[in-house]
């Protein structure tokens, strides 16, 4: 239970009622035209990509949305990142060792390092996604390019250990947290939504990378299946409801829209309280 943190003075002592934190440990310098989208258009410009994990609190529980990726990960593929996310959860109060629930998002390279830092978490991952990152797929190097082969492995050793719950399409995972099955991106991406003091809030992840991607319906370049994608981007307007409450998976305009603060040296993003007033021509409009 989470209670030295100098974050639980901030903790909703409701029991399925959720504080939602995202901490930023690197950003890569994305151009819009070359690297962030299916179809390019001929319009060119940075559009930076930022990496996150997501902290969801109360009094009662601490559970991790996806654990980013380690300085080997990064080393090895030319991302820099600013500290390893997991490795900093100890600053803010938090022990890895402690959490009892860890969802993965999907288990591209950047989702899904570091679940070796772990003690006794169970990990939450959808069957398809699963068996995407196992299966025949990854014979073709195109498509297994974001996916490192060092975490597929940790969490099979995790499964062998009975650590691993395996989740089928939307399902309930604890009071006020519900999974989304998601797919088109990868085999299948799932969303948690987290219902917070002002009501639901979908972390969507990399069903989404940038708020552009599902309001103008413009797949981002990884993309494995085009059609599930466009579903997928239908279905997370009807789970958000708004786009005050739907989160995208990288984009730096969350960082805009959400109050920030500081705690240790690292900044937090507030994302169960109302964002800034903003329009969805803010949204989409290429001003990185
Ligand atoms: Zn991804
Ligand atoms: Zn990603």
């Amino acid at each position: 239970m989470p209670d030295s943190s100098p974050l639980s003075q901030m903790d909703p002592s409701e029991d399925g009622v959720y504080a939602i934190y995202s901490l930023c440990y690197g950003r890569v310098e994305t151009r819009r035209v070359h690297d962030n989208f299916m179809i390019r258009d001929m319009h060119d410009g940075p559009m930076p990509l930022d990496y996150n994990v997501w902290i969801v609190r109360n009094a009662h529980r601490t559970v991790l949305v996806d654990t980013g990726f380690s300085q080997r990960a990064a080393a090895e593929r030319s991302r820099p990142i600013d500290f390893n996310p997991i490795e900093v959860l100890p600053r803010l109060g938090i022990k890895p060792d402690a959490i009892d629930d860890v969802i993965i998002t999907h288990l591209h390279y950047d989702h899904a390092g570091n679940m070796d830092k772990f003690a006794k978490a169970r990990f939450h991952i959808q069957d398809a996604e699963m068996a995407f990152a196992t299966g025949r797929c990854m014979c073709e190097a195109h498509i297994r390019v974001p996916f490192d082969v060092e975490d597929v492995v940790t969490l099979v050793r995790h499964t062998y250990a009975g650590r691993v719950c395996f989740h089928d399409g939307d399902e309930d995972l604890l009071p006020g947290i519900s999974l989304h099955a998601l797919p088109g991106h990868s085999g299948a991406v799932q969303a948690a939504r987290v219902m917070t003091p002002r009501g639901p809030v979908l972390l969507a992840s990399d069903s989404t990378h940038y708020y552009s991607n599902f309001l103008r319906r413009a797949p981002f370049v990884l993309t494995v299946d085009a059609p599930a994608t466009m579903r997928s981007y239908s279905r997370i307007m009807k789970l958000g409801g708004s786009t005050d409450r739907i989160i995208p998976g990288h984009d730096p305009k969350v960082r805009r829209l959400y109050r920030s603060f500081s705690v240790d040296g690292l900044e937090l993003l507030a994302l169960h309280e109302v964002p800034k007033p903003h329009s969805v021509e803010d949204l989409i409009r290429f001003d990185y």
